[in-house]
């Protein structure tokens, strides 16, 4: 048996920039759903920016169409939009998004056969200090990681920064849902954690020059548990119902540290 990162896949520089490329389309996707985030707008018609948009460039929307076992039917969008209590995978709809919100939107897009996948979480209009905070820190604790990223270093010792970072702040780290290697598919080895996994060291993997991993914290305010909302068996919310916020970069390492390839650069 080989370990997960073994089966790692390194991408040649060549393909770092076929990243880069799916990369800029998802940001501009999210810059665009970000610009049109209000009170009364619906994720349905953020959902429908991002649908036109991926169409139009001639890339592959990854989430639509995706099934899990726990799901009464396939992801019916191009985007997940999770408003509040929901963490992550929440289903654009009919409902209007009210001052005072928070919506995380994540947006994957494959394109000459390369994938990018990001997220951030979006305030609608003004928002209590509450939220502010757990965006901020959520945001922060993925720069953290960017900035740590060096050849050779194991990611252990990444995620224990972030989390230590993130319970600093007396927030929650998400469990349950982690970050990726991605490539030509969305979701390749290893698994990336938020957190530091004591229970399996096997996982943890050494960072080398060509990995491409999706960085993904998902923080709660409150406890970090998180359950299916039931009525769809896709939507994620925190058990205790307090907000959730979810930012997500892909990042190349690189000989000398990281690059990012969803920031627009
Ligand atoms: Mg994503
Ligand atoms: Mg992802």
């Amino acid at each position: 048996m080989g370990s997960s990162a073994s089966k790692i896949v390194i991408k040649s520089p060549r393909e770092v920039e076929l990243m880069r490329a799916a990369g800029r389309l998802v940001y501009e996707v999210l810059c665009a759903i970000e610009a049109r985030v209000r009170p009364g707008v619906t994720t349905a018609e953020l959902d429908e920016i991002a649908e036109q948009m991926i169409r139009d460039t001639g890339a592959v929307a990854l989430f639509k169409g995706v099934e899990n076992p726990q799901a009464r039917f396939p992801f019916p969008a191009s985007i997940c939009s999770s408003v509040n209590e929901e963490v992550v995978h929440g289903i654009p709809s009919d409902q209007r998004l009210v001052e005072g919100d928070i919506v995380s939107i994540d947006c994957g897009v494959r394109l000459n056969g390369y994938c990018g996948d990001a997220a951030r979480t979006i305030a609608v209009g003004r928002v209590d200090r509450n939220a502010l905070a757990l965006m901020d820190t959520t945001r922060e604790a993925l720069e953290i990681a960017i900035r740590e990223i060096r050849p050779h270093i194991r990611w252990s010792k990444i995620a224990r920064q972030m989390q230590k970072y993130i319970e600093s702040r007396g927030f929650g780290v998400v469990r349950e849902f982690v970050g990726h290697g991605i490539g030509r598919e969305m979701h390749e080895e290893p698994k990336i954690p938020n957190y530091v996994e004591r229970s399996k060291p096997e996982a943890d993997f050494e960072l080398v020059p060509g990995m491409t991993l999706a960085i993904e914290p998902m923080v709660t305010a409150g406890k970090p548990g998180v359950k299916f909302r039931d009525a769809d068996g896709w939507s994620v919310i925190t058990k205790d119902r307090s907000l959730a916020a979810h930012f997500e970069h892909d990042v190349a390492v690189t000989e000398t540290g990281a690059t990012v390839l969803s920031d627009g650069s």
